[in-house]
């Protein structure tokens, strides 16, 4: 017997052998499927392979004969309900049989001498009954089948976008730098070359904005995202998000005011983090507002909580769309006038990036035409001291040697140039083995090494380095496109002593390079 007929069996344990026979011949008669079977274990080990109804005799059942039938009910899946005749004495309810009926589940008790009728209607309606669990079973299994391949689907998407975020990002750190050795080289004393690279370089930021943007938020989604939380003033950090988008709302010609609480707003974040929100929130009001609108921030204890809010009188969000304009890669327009080149991810970002702040934000407008307001809420510390976030002094660079390893011949050139600009003595290397050489033969100060190489990667030759007692007063910086705390975790094994993501911060490395 197959599977699926094993599943439309009725099988039978009757008070003797003879009633048995009697009954398998019966239901036989009317086409249905039957198996007698010894006692209580037998069926259970029949049930595992499949059965549509049970056929008992109380006597099987009585007092803790039953359990291995019990414990099989218990261990039914969601969709099953066994059908259970169970064929009772005659005359009075006995014990057994009510107690059956009354812990065993779906049970229906037939009266000896049982009519044939009522014993064959009574068999074909358990059959159709487990027919209908058969079907939710089917649904239930193509369900999860889809829920896989969704959620494969869907890992493969943010694998996809962790990759395409990296590729992207390793041409444009050396654009930047070549742009940044054009400009420090006087190259654009003419009106025309200036405004040509001003917007090459307002474009490669935008690009770069993009890419992190889209790496985030693949971080995000596979929760390998750190906040590092510190007391600061929240205060402080919207005026910095308000300087970051100060072009964007310069260039749209908007008018904005700022209304500040005159209390402290002190609140446990991280202040990179909460700049982005802000700067995010910014520059949604000023992309999704018509030229020379108003944009307005303002900041203010309630309850505990400290509230930031952003206000515009721009294009505004209908009703039902503002729950669903924090999804990921949602956009109530997608046409170009309107979309403003995002992608429908900075919302995502803000959103959770205020949850793991332990905040809110909630999105509010009248609808179509009539403005926004995003409000965001964070908890307020309380007796907490802010710690000065005095802007660094850039110190200029002292005279160094620096050895550049990178396989990528643009990136390692461009960023070689720069350093020379700025008065370092610079070589370059573009494999793992070279680099070794120069190192004995350089000399360097410091090696400005990249992680993703063919052969020999940087993890291998910052080992090697480090091998070797001569070297260890050389700084290893770390210069990769990977920039997650694993990655930098594994950059400190290998010896490094600083971990740097491309397109590098050219202010960040100068201060590094300064102190190396
Ligand atoms: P993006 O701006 O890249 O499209 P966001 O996640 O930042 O992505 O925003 C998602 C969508 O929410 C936007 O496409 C826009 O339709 C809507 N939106 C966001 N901010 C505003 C705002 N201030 N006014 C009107 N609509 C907005």
């Amino acid at each position: 017997m197959n599977a699926p007929s094993r599943d439309l069996r009725v099988l039978i344990m009757a008070p003797t052998v003879k009633d048995g026979d009697i009954t398998s011949e019966l239901l036989s008669g009317a086409g249905i499927a039957t198996l007698m079977c010894r006692d209580l274990h037998a069926l259970v080990h029949e049930l595992n392979e499949g059965a549509a109804a049970a056929l008992i005799a109380e006597e099987h059942l009585s007092g803790t004969q039953k359990t291995p039938l019990s414990a099989w009910l218990a261990r039914q899946p969601p969709w099953s309900d066994l059908p259970l005749l169970i064929l009772t004495r005659q005359g009075a309810d006995s014990p057994d049989s009510a107690e059956a009926w009354r812990t065993l589940g779906n049970v229906t008790l037939l009266e000896r001498p049982t009519r044939v009728t009522t014993l064959l209607s009574a068999a074909q309606t358990a059959i159709r009954a487990r027919l209908r669990q058969y079907q939710i079973r089917g649904h239930l299994s193509e369900r999860s089948k889809n829920e896989q391949a969704l959620r494969s689907a869907d890992r493969r998407k943010d694998e996809f976008l962790a990759t395409l975020g990296h590729e992207l990002r390793n041409p444009l750190a050396p654009i930047l730098n070549s742009l940044e050795i054009l400009k420090l080289s006087g190259a654009f004393d003419d009106d025309r070359t200036r405004q040509a690279c001003a917007v090459m370089e307002r474009q490669v930021r935008h690009l770069n904005r993009l890419v992190d943007d889209l790496l985030e938020v693949s971080r995000i989604t596979r929760g390998i995202i750190e906040v590092k939380k510190e007391p600061l003033d929240l205060t402080a950090i919207v005026r910095a998000a308000i300087e970051t988008s100060r072009p964007v709302l310069d260039n749209l010609r908007h008018e904005l005011t700022v209304e500040f609480a005159p209390e402290p707003m002190c609140v446990g974040g991280d202040p990179v983090r909460l700049t982005q929100v802000f700067a995010n929130l910014l520059n949604n009001a000023a992309k999704y507002t018509n030229h020379g609108g108003r944009i307005s921030v303002t900041t203010r204890h309630d309850n505990g909580e400290a509230v930031v809010s952003v206000r515009d009188n721009g294009i505004g969000i209908a009703p039902a769309l503002l729950s669903q304009v924090f999804d990921m890669f949602m956009q109530v327009d997608r046409s170009t006038r309107r979309s403003q080149g995002g992608l429908g991810i900075g919302l995502t970002l803000v959103r959770s990036l205020i949850g793991m702040h332990g905040g809110s934000v909630e999105a509010k407008s009248d609808g179509p035409g009539l403005g926004s307001e995003f409000t965001v809420r964070l908890p307020l510390l309380v007796n907490a001291t802010v710690g000065s976030a005095a802007a660094h002094r850039m110190e200029p660079l002292p005279s160094r040697r620096i050895l550049i390893v990178d396989d990528s011949r643009d990136g390692g050139e461009s960023l070689a140039m720069l350093l020379r600009v700025l008065g370092a003595e610079v070589a370059l290397a573009h494999s793992g083995r070279s680099a070794l050489e120069c190192v004995d033969s350089f000399k360097p100060d410091v090696v400005l090494l990249d992680i993703g190489m063919p052969g020999m990667d940087g993890y291998e030759v910052a080992r090697r380095i480090r091998g070797n007692p001569a070297n260890r007063n050389i700084s290893l910086i770390a210069l990769t496109g990977w920039g997650q705390d694993e990655d930098r975790k594994r950059s400190v094994a290998a010896g490094f002593n600083h971990h740097l993501v491309k397109p590098a911060d050219i202010e960040q490395l100068r201060q590094l390079l300064t102190v190396a």
